[in-house]
């Protein structure tokens, strides 16, 4: 397993997963882009892969993007001086990486 950033291409050598081995790309060496929720094999023309597959289907560990954060309440873009503000009354959330801003404890 190999360790990639969400939101990154990386090239991998496809284990013997059962999604690998359906589309007949085991042992194939492939660049990978690491979605949030899986993994998107890419030919060697570039093109999109069939459909993607699960992060461990492709031998990848995903870890967090470095992420600069863009925060929204809802439909609501939250600028950084309101965030404390805002997060006291609803959930804030990155809308690139659905981090959760930490909520402060107001008594
Ligand atoms: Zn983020």
């Amino acid at each position: 397993m190999m360790r990639a950033k969400i939101g990154s291409t990386v090239t991998v050598e496809l284990p013997y997963s059962e999604a690998c081995m359906h589309m007949r790309v085991a042992g194939k060496t492939m660049e990978v882009l690491v979605l949030q929720n899986g993994a998107q094999l890419f030919d060697s023309d570039g093109k999109e892969f069939s459909f993607p597959i699960t992060h461990g289907e492709a031998g990848i560990i995903a870890e967090p993007a470095d992420c600069l954060h863009s925060w929204v309440a809802g439909m609501m873009v939250v600028a950084e001086e309101d965030l404390d503000t805002v997060a006291a009354i609803r959930p804030v959330e990155c809308e690139k990486c659905e981090a959760t801003y930490p909520r402060s404890i107001t008594l």
